[in-house]
C-alpha cells in the first residue's frame, strides 16, 4: 500500500514524492530544517541527490504520454479538487509554513496558502482554453496550430513564498499537459511536500514528483538530466546564469524569475498616510522583505520627502514583530543565520558609508541563538552608488531618495540592471500612467502595494528574468509548443 503522507510515522521526517511513492533518498543522508523564530529543529528532508532526481524524471516521463492525452478539462479537473483540498487545509499548511520560514501566520502564510489555492482554481479553470488558430492560405489548403506540452518539466523554487511558487509552477506546468520534477528549497520543503501529498490525491502517480536537496546536487542534477525538456527556476540571478548556461548546453526552453531591485516612486500629491501604508506594504516588511518584488528603492519628491517619510516610519511602528505563530504578529523573522549575516552586513555598510537610519538599527548580535529577528530599517541620506541602494538585500531594508522632476524620478527609477517591479504612487492618473508606462520593469502597480493575483501576468526583465508566471498566456509560452499542420486537401 502506498504512504498516504511524506511524514514517516512517529518521526520528524519527511519524504520526498517519487512516481507517487514516498521515497527517503538512495545515500540515506538528511538535511535539518531550521524553525527560525524558536532556532531549533521543524523537521528534516532527505538529502536528494543525482540517483533521485533521475528517479524521478524517469517516473515523470512515464506518466507524461497518458497526461497529455487527457481531455485538457479532465486536467483541470484535478487542478479544482486540489484547490479544495488546498482551502480546507490551510491552517495546517499556514502553521507548518511558518514554522519553516519564520513568516507570520496572519500577515503571510495564511494569506500564502489562500493564494495557493487560488491559483490552482485559476488554472483548473481555463485548463481547456488551450487554443490554436487556423491560418487562411486559399482553396485546398488547411493549416492550424496545436498548443502541445512540452515533456517533463524540471522546476526548481526558493524558500520565500514556497507553497505559493510551488503552486503556480505544478499549476501551470500539469495544465498545459506537462509532467513535472520540482526541486524544494533545502530551508523550506516541508509544507511543499505537504502540498503534494494533496496534489497526489488527485493525480496519477509520476506526474507530480517533489525532490528534496542541495541546490548544487539534486538541482545541478535537474538541470543537467538529458530527459528534463523544461527548466523553470525562480529563485537568485546568480542562480539563474547557472540554469541558463544548462539550458543552452542541451538547447532546452527556460523560464527564469530572478531578482529585484524594484522603485516606488511618490508624486507630491501622495502624501498621505494611506500611501504610506501601500508603500509599507509593497515593501513587504510584513514577509521580512524577503520577496522578489519588494519595493525596496523608495523615490520621493523632494517637496514631501521629509513629511512622507514621517508617515512612512510611523506606518512601520505600527507593526509589531513577534512569534510567527502568534495572530498578533505582522514580522516575523527572516529565513537562516546565513541571510540574517548579510542584511547585518548591508545596514553596516549604509551606515558606515554615512546614511541616516531613520528607524530600525543594526542587529546586535552576528548569531542571534533566540530568534532572528531584523528590525524593519528605513535609511536617507544615501548615494545612488552605494551597495544598499543597488543591490538586492532581500532583507527588511528600504532606501530613500528625493527627486525633482519627473525625468529625473524616471532615470532614478530605470537606474538598476533589475527590471521586476514597480509601484507609482500618485493622485494625478494621466502623470503616473505616463511614468509607469516609462519604467523598465515587468510589472508596474499604480496605487496599489500588494502582491500578484492569479491571471496577471508576472516576470521581470533585464536581470530579474525571462518569461512570464501566473496567467494562462504566460503558461501557453512557457510550457507549450506551438505546432502547426498543414494539410493539402485536394489529395
Ligand atoms: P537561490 O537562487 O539561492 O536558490 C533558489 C533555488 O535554487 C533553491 O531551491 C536552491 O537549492 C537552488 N539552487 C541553488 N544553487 C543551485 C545550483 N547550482 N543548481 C541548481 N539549483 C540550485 O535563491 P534563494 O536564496 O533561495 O531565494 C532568494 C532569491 O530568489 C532572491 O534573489 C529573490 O529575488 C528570488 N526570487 C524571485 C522570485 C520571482 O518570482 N522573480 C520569487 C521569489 C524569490
Amino acid at each position: 500500500m502506498r504512504p498516504s503522507s511524506p511524514r514517516a510515522a512517529g518521526t520528524d521526517e519527511y519524504l520526498m514524492l517519487i512516481g507517487g511513492v514516498w521515497s527517503a533518498g538512495t545515500d540515506g543522508g538528511w538535511i535539518e530544517v531550521e524553525d527560525p523564530a524558536r532556532r531549533r529543529p521543524a523537521g528534516r528532508v532527505p538529502r536528494g541527490g543525482a540517483e533521485d532526481v533521475a528517479h524521478a524524471v524517469r517516473s515523470a516521463a512515464t506518466a507524461f504520454p497518458a497526461w497529455r492525452g487527457e481531455n485538457p478539462a479532465y486536467r483541470g479537473h484535478a487542478l479544482l479538487r486540489i484547490a479544495d483540498d488546498v482551502e480546507a487545509e490551510t491552517e495546517r499548511l499556514a502553521r507548518l509554513l511558518s514554522t519553516e520560514t519564520g513568516n507570520a501566520i496572519r500577515r503571510q502564510t495564511r494569506p500564502e496558502v489562500i493564494g495557493a489555492a487560488r491559483l490552482f482554481r485559476y488554472f483548473g479553470g481555463v485548463a481547456g482554453e488551450a487554443k490554436g488558430e487556423t491560418v487562411p492560405l486559399g482553396d485546398g489548403l488547411l493549416n492550424y496550430t496545436i498548443r502541445e506540452p512540452l515533456g517533463v518539466v524540471g522546476g526548481i523554487i526558493p524558500w520565500n513564498a514556497p507553497v505559493q511558487l510551488a503552486s503556480v509552477k505544478i499549476a501551470m506546468a500539469l495544465a498545459t499537459g506537462n509532467t513535472l520534477v520540482l526541486k524544494a528549497a533545502e530551508d523550506a520543503p516541508l509544507a511543499v511536500l505537504e502540498l503534494a501529498r494533496i496534489c497526489a490525491r488527485h493525480l496519477p502517480p509520476g506526474v507530480l514528483n517533489v525532490v528534496t536537496g542541495y541546490g548544487e546536487e539534486a538541482g545541478a542534477a535537474l538541470l543537467a538530466h538529458p530527459d528534463v525538456a523544461k527548466l523553470s527556476f525562480t529563485g537568485s540571478t546568480e542562480v539563474g546564469r547557472i540554469v541558463m548556461r544548462a539550458a543552452a548546453d542541451r538547447i532546452v526552453p527556460v523560464s527564469l524569475e530572478l531578482g529585484g531591485k524594484s522603485p516606488a516612486v511618490v508624486f507630491p500629491d501622495a502624501d498621505t498616510d494611506a500611501v504610506a501604508a501601500g508603500v509599507v506594504d509593497g515593501m513587504r516588511f510584513t514577509r521580512q522583505g524577503q520577496s522578489c518584488t519588494a519595493g525596496s528603492r523608495l523615490l520621493v519628491h523632494e517637496s514631501i520627502f521629509d513629511s512622507f517619510l514621517d508617515r512612512v516610519v510611523t506606518a512601520i511602528s505600527r507593526l509589531r514583530m513577534g512569534d510567527p505563530l502568534d495572530e498578533g504578529s505582522d514580522i516575523g523573522t527572516v529565513i537562516n543565520p546565513v541571510q540574517y549575516g548579510r542584511i547585518r552586513g548591508y545596514i553596516e555598510s549604509g551606515v558606515a558609508d554615512g546614511g541616516r537610519l531613520l528607524t530600525g538599527e543594526i542587529p546586535q548580535t552576528s548569531s542571534p541563538d533566540r530568534g532572528l529577528f531584523v528590525s524593519p530599517a528605513v535609511f536617507t541620506r544615501v548615494q545612488p552608488s552605494w551597495r544598499i541602494v543597488r543591490e538586492e538585500i532581500f532583507g527588511p531594508v528600504l532606501v530613500a531618495l528625493p527627486w525633482r522632476d519627473e525625468a529625473e524620478a524616471v532615470r532614478m527609477a530605470n537606474d538598476t540592471h533589475y527590471g521586476l517591479a514597480a509601484y507609482v504612487w500618485g493622485r494625478d492618473l494621466g502623470r503616473a500612467l505616463r511614468t509607469a508606462h516609462s519604467i523598465d520593469a515587468g510589472w508596474v502597480q499604480v496605487n496599489r502595494g500588494l502582491g500578484q493575483l492569479p491571471g496577471i501576468s508576472y516576470g521581470g526583465i533585464g536581470r530579474s528574468g525571462i518569461g512570464r508566471e501566473f496567467s494562462w498566456e504566460g503558461a501557453l509560452d512557457g510550457f507549450t509548443h506551438r505546432k502547426t499542420v498543414t494539410v493539402d486537401t485536394r489529395m
